[in-house]
């Protein structure tokens, strides 16, 4: 073991970059956080500078080891980042070809579509775990290729490199000594067979990537490099890359099979860990790497809810229903009485299909509706319907994974700006019938990253000792009676067979 144990946690998200010291219990000594500017070049389209992420990552880190002592102090790196999102850089300079390809980018739909069309859907599903969707990095890389005047010539010459964030954060740190990614980011490109954990030769063929472009793929825990003493003021070993998601199940201590984690943000992201099996959905949900140590593969269902954090803003800014998003929680538990809960919770229906249903339903075309109004229909009635949207789209999720052979968990671990609100976690108790956890620490992507580089460098010996450092904050048990349940939830799916536009 190091003769410290802090470690210094990157997270590069979509919206913002930050830097978090810990100590090797989990507890964080010093935060900072930089907004980063989105760019939107055309109609779907989104972009974001990599030198604009580049100082922000070095800015986050030096103010954060500045106000815990300095550099000698930091036993490891942790990064974990925004997945899919694509860099192409010429090697030579270390400058990027254009700006970053954000995942949320659609410039690759109609490519996916042709695909498709060619019949290349079911391939790529069995290799990569994916649905053939422009969100991957595949698409995004040849678009580059195909668009950037001498783009192919240079990457046929050896001289450019891809990276997810990860990678071309970690090139920039090692001072360009290092090309390599961890397998659950290389798991997210469309081009990595997530069964044998390497890049797939047809796939390269398919998308005409020279192999020279492609990092090296490691494990998730485990030795990527030292940073550059001139940047952050020592040699520090860069001993964890995670993507976002996967940040978050090793942050919620999921560790064994059937564990599931939930995270209620703008939208909800849902990963159930299924061990070295490499489960495979009947209901279009993702099959991805949820981590790789020691050279294992571990894998996990991952399966989206568009809209969640995004019902609450809607009822906010477009409805003016509420003034913050917190008054929501308030709002719903004034309709239950001290005596219990209100007999007609549940009467009105929120289906937040603002841009179409995602899994299990797979509607694109649907769109939102308000059902069961009465004459007493308020405000607290609506508001309170769009909280429990977010519940019972949850239970569709564990309902279509359970039709995928995992089992009802223990217990589902939450996190994300919406788990702050305590009668939604009752209610997601209530309704999905497992007791909700949240953490004492919520936020458990960059957690995940720091507890992944504390494993790499040997701070922990092993994920079992990982475990003792994630600590719950509180738990929601399910109270509900059964047939009150059933009968909810009927109601809701009633409601989303009205928005349907196909059976
Ligand atoms: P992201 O990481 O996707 O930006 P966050 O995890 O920060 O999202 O969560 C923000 C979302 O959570 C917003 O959509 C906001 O409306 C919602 N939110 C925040 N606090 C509450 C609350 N107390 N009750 C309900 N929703 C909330």
């Amino acid at each position: 073991m190091p003769d410290t144990t802090r470690i210094l946690a990157i997270d590069q998200g979509t919206t913002s970059t930050r830097a978090v010291m810990f100590d090797a219990t989990g507890q964080p000594l010093a935060v900072s956080q930089k907004p980063l500017q989105q760019i939107y070049p055309a109609d779907g389209w989104v972009e974001h500078n990599p030198e604009e992420i580049w100082t922000a990552v070095v800015d986050v880190c030096r103010t954060v080891i500045a106000k815990t002592g300095g550099p000698e102090n930091i036993a490891a790196i942790g990064i974990t980042n925004q997945r899919e999102t694509t860099v192409v850089w010429d090697k030579r300079t270390g400058k990027p070809v254009m700006n970053a390809i954000v995942w949320q980018d659609r410039r690759g739909a109609a490519r996916c579509a042709d695909l498709k069309q060619k019949g290349h859907e079911q391939t790529i599903q069995d290799k990569t775990g994916l649905l053939l969707d422009s969100y991957f990095s595949a698409t995004k890389i040849e678009w580059v290729l195909n668009t950037i005047d001498g783009a192919r010539a240079a990457a046929k010459g050896g001289h450019l490199a891809f990276g997810t964030i990860d990678t071309f954060l970690l090139w920039r740190l090692t001072g360009g000594q290092a090309h390599a990614t961890d397998a659950t980011n290389a798991s997210r490109t469309m081009l990595c067979n997530i069964h044998t954990g390497s890049w797939d030769t047809d796939l390269l063929a398919l998308f005409s990537i020279p192999k020279s472009m492609l990092p090296d793929i490691r494990d998730t825990a485990g030795s990527f490099g030292q940073t550059d003493p001139g940047i952050l003021g020592a040699e520090i070993p860069i001993c964890g890359i995670v993507g976002d998601q996967q940040g978050a199940l090793v942050g919620q201590a999921c560790f064994a099979p059937g564990m599931i984690k939930s995270t209620y943000g703008t939208g909800c992201f849902v990963l159930a860990h299924t061990g070295a099996k490499a489960l495979k959905s009947r209901n279009r949900m993702l099959t991805t790497i949820a981590y790789q140590i020691g050279g294992r593969i571990t894998y996990a269902l991952e399966g989206s809810i568009f809209n969640a954090g995004t019902v609450i803003q809607w009822l906010r800014d477009n409805m003016k229903m509420i003034e913050h998003a917190e008054d929501s929680e308030a709002l719903a538990a004034s309709l239950d009485s001290p005596e219990g809960k209100d007999e007609n919770a549940g009467q009105v229906v929120l289906v937040p299909a603002f841009t179409g249903l995602g899994a299990p339903h797979w509607d694109p075309h649907a769109r939102g509706a308000i059902l069961g109004l009465t004459r007493d229909t308020g405000v607290a009635e609506v508001v309170r319907a769009g909280l429990e949207s977010v519940c019972f789209q949850t239970a569709d999720l564990l309902n279509a994974l359970r039709q995928d052979g995992i089992p009802a968990p223990f217990a589902l671990r939450v996190d994300g700006g919406m788990a702050a609100n305590a009668w939604l976690l009752q209610f997601l108790a209530d309704i999905c019938d497992v007791p909700v956890e949240r953490p004492s620490y919520g936020e458990t992507t960059v957690l995940g990253a720091a507890f992944l580089a504390g494993l790499g460098r040997g701070v922990y010996s092993s994920l079992d000792e990982v475990k003792t450092a994630w600590h719950l904050g509180s738990r929601a048990t399910p109270t509900m009676k059964p047939a009150r349940r059933t009968a909810l939830l009927e109601n809701w799916r009633k409601g989303v067979e009205r928005v349907k536009t196909q059976p």
